[in-house]
């Protein structure tokens, strides 16, 4: 089973691999504005970054990892490769490592479910043992896909990224996927781009966010964290990117991690 140390902020993996247990997203930035987040993030003391082939912006934060200065094995690269690569598995895996030229990619998800899927994950598992990737994980598995998909492969998957928020915890999943030792981590933490204005006046947490002196955002990430989650949110502005950092200092009560569950509306904020 995972195992997570408070003090250091990791979580060791099924597999033995170590990584942080938050990071930066990088959906929807692009260009110098990601060169710029991820560098800005990396000087935070930010060491986990997650990008994706469909970001389109696997060469910038390889750029701006290379030239921060840190040793690479400080930091944590995930990536995805998306259905459409599927078929040409070990293509994708090359361009992946093409684009970010970082020398090995530390965790590689299967965007979401697809045709041949099975084939890119075995494709995963061999660069895996090569040791061009380290962990290898799945993305958009929900109960039904994770029962099906499974009993075809052979390596367990460290780690499931799903959509999860106040608004959709989807509960059963995270409990289900965490009872077979696979980290869980939530795309879309802040509920995603267009969805702040409401979740982050929800009365609830700001009740809770002014007892603590936190902002909402914190308050959720913090949730989401004293649920093993691990958590991404996505921002390119460095005062953003500090406020979501700072969610070890304190700790939501059991009600208040009630209360907070209770704001579940299986509202979905993406299709998938
Ligand atoms: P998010 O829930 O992290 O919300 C991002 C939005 O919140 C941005 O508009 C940002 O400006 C704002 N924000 C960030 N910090 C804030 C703060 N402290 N206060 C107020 N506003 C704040 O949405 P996201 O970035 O789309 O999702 C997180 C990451 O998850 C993505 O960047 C990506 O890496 C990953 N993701 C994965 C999938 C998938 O299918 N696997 C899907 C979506 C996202």
């Amino acid at each position: 089973m995972p195992q997570f140390d408070a003090k250091k902020q990791t979580v060791t993996l099924n597999d033995g691999n170590v990584m942080p247990v938050y990071g930066l997203g990088t959906y929807s930035l692009t260009g110098s504005t990601v060169k710029e987040a991820v560098s800005s993030a990396l000087k935070q003391g930010y060491r986990l970054i997650d990008t994706a082939y469909m970001y389109h912006n696997e060469k910038e934060i390889g750029e701006a990892i290379r030239e921060s200065g840190l040793p690479r094995e400080e930091i944590f690269l995930t990536t995805k490769i998306y259905p459409s690569q599927f078929n040409d598995p070990e293509s994708a895996i090359e361009a992946a490592l093409d684009e970010l030229d970082i020398d090995y990619i530390d965790m590689m998800l299967l965007h979401h479910p697809g045709d041949d899927d099975v084939k890119a994950y075995q494709a995963m598992e061999k660069y895996q043992k090569a040791g061009k990737i380290k962990s290898i994980g799945l993305s958009n598995y929900y109960i039904d896909e994770l029962k099906a998909f499974l009993p075809q492969v052979e390596t367990m998957p460290a780690l499931v990224q799903n959509e999860i928020h106040p608004y959709y915890q989807d509960s059963q999943a995270t409990t289900y996927i965490q009872s077979l030792g696979i980290v869980v981590e939530a795309w879309y933490p802040l509920g995603g781009r267009g969805y702040q204005e409401e979740l982050l006046s929800d009365p609830v947490l700001e009740k809770i966010a002014e007892k603590y002196d936190k902002s909402v955002a914190q308050i959720i990430l913090r949730w989401e964290q004293q649920r093993q989650i691990i958590t991404i949110p996505g921002s390119s502005n460095p005062e953003h990117q500090a406020e979501n950092q700072a969610i070890f200092d304190f700790q939501l009560t059991e009600e208040e991690m009630q209360e907070i569950n209770q704001l579940n509306r299986d509202e979905k904020h993406d299709w998938y």
